[in-house]
């Protein structure tokens, strides 16, 4: 068993992938044309974003969304204190200063009150300027964006929602990646739509962001390639990347997202009783289930655990183990009022089983039975 079974995925639309990747080969352009053009368009479309400008990776989706904002020096945002670094990363990466806010225990997601409370110490402490929040749907889970608006509302602060795990998700219907003035995902093979290589994807309803995140992401580009008005980068979506994803895309909008939940459906109900606390559920709220992550109780030897689920060949991982206020990067060049106490314990305590739409619920059962037999020894 896989933690994330990429090769089942690859061999049920084998055919499709294969045809795509080929088409590119033979059409000699590598780099843009149709593929990412019509990528592009799709993407756009599946979200109901007006733009999307695909890019390298989800970091650099982040950080263009941050120079198309012009945050830098003297600037704060807001970011979870529970997640991937890249969200923290891209705030120091502009010169700003990212600002670590505690989460919710049962969402995993930033708490809307403890970014009030965030937003209000650092404007009394008078040092940086309030600029923009970064708000992550973690392992899956859309953000609470209604009550994160409201915060931003009243304190005039941008909204940027990073979707790496969150594309395919929706809160009422409205999916994820449209929900931040400006949103993105990434396409790391792993993530719910993941390529074969790196790739992430920015979106944004304003013409003039979607302007200047093109021109960042294009060595800070005027009316064409030659002419530079700014200082940019070089992060492209390759074609071969595209193709794949356009294939996959389908798969994903057609079943993989249901089958992706059955799969969580399946886990609630063999690991009732075990007394882990499971995922929650939230009205209206439906998640792309990056990762199907539990809490073990305080008192589980976690390493031993997961030895022995091991030896029982049921991979499982840790996201994340450390708290993005306490890595070293960030030393002295952060700040996190109150502490985090939600984010200390969850990363003592969580454990993220394998997932996927192309688990069975065979697996699931025996992924169970394993849990249930090495927490007892
Ligand atoms: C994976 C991830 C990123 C970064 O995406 P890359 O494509 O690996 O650069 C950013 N934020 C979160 C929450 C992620 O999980």
């Amino acid at each position: 068993m896989q933690f994330r079974d990429l090769g089942a995925q690859y061999r049920a639309l084998k055919e499709e992938i294969d045809g795509a990747v080929l088409d590119v080969m033979s059409s000699g352009q590598y780099i843009g044309g149709s593929p990412v053009r019509e990528l592009e368009e799709q993407l756009a479309g599946y979200v109901g974003a007006k733009h999307c400008i695909t890019c390298a990776n989800g970091t650099d989706a982040l950080q263009l969304a941050l120079m198309a904002w012009g945050v830098g020096p003297g600037d704060a945002v807001f970011v979870p204190d529970f997640t991937f670094f890249s969200s923290g990363e891209v705030v120091s990466a502009v010169g700003a200063t990212p600002v670590f806010v505690d989460v919710d225990e049962r969402s995993f997601n930033i708490s809307p009150a403890r970014l009030e409370e965030a937003v209000r110490t650092i404007g009394v402490e008078g040092q940086l300027v309030p600029r923009a929040v970064v708000a992550v749907d973690l392992f899956g889970l859309p953000a609470d964006y209604p009550a994160i608006r409201e915060v931003c509302d009243s304190h005039q602060l941008l909204l940027l929602e990073d979707g790496a795990q969150g594309f395919g998700g929706s809160i009422g219907g409205k999916m994820a990646c449209s929900f931040g003035d400006i949103s993105t995902t990434s396409f790391f093979p792993a993530k719910p739509l993941g390529c074969y290589g790196d790739g992430g994807a920015v979106f944004t309803d304003d013409d003039g962001w979607a302007e200047l995140v093109r021109s960042y992401a294009v060595h800070g580009k005027g009316s064409m390639k030659y002419d530079n008005v700014r200082v940019g980068m070089n992060s492209r979506l390759d074609s071969m990347q595209a193709a794949v994803l356009l294939v996959k895309l389908r798969a994903f909008a057609d079943h993989e997202v249901e089958d992706v939940n059955r799969v969580a459906a399946w886990y609630d109900e063999a690991l009732a009783g075990t007394g882990l606390v499971l995922p929650e559920r939230y009205e209206g709220f439906t998640s792309s289930w990056a990762q199907y992550t539990v809490q073990l109780s305080e008192e589980v030897d976690r390493a031993a655990l997961q030895a022995g689920l091991k030896d029982r060949g049921v991979p499982t991982m840790v996201y994340y183990p450390k708290p993005m206020h306490r890595q070293q990067a960030f030393s002295g060049a952060c700040s996190c009022p109150d502490g985090c106490p939600v984010t200390d314990r969850l990363c003592e305590t969580v454990l993220s089983l394998p997932m996927g739409p192309y688990v069975t619920q065979n697996d699931v059962a025996m992924i169970a039975a394993s849990l249930g037999e090495a927490l007892t020894e």
